[in-house]
């Protein structure tokens, strides 16, 4: 069963979601299908991704900081 993780573009809010299989993937940019901006998954202000769970939101946070 695919998980899917809710999204907030950090540039008009637009609510959205990715699939799991996109989130795996280290560094991967999402588009904002409303604004077409292109940003990192852990930009999204609402970031509900498997970090809770630690995993790899956490990852990459680390990296971006
Ligand atoms: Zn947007």
């Amino acid at each position: 069963m695919a998980k899917v993780y809710y999204l907030n573009c950090p540039k008009c809010e637009f609510r959205y979601y990715v699939g799991e299989p996109l989130v795996a993937i280290p560094n991967f940019p999402t588009q904002c299908p409303k604004c077409h901006h292109v940003f990192q998954l852990e930009e999204s202000p609402t970031w509900t991704g498997p970090g809770t769970s630690g995993g790899l939101a956490t990852d990459l946070r680390r990296k971006q900081s």
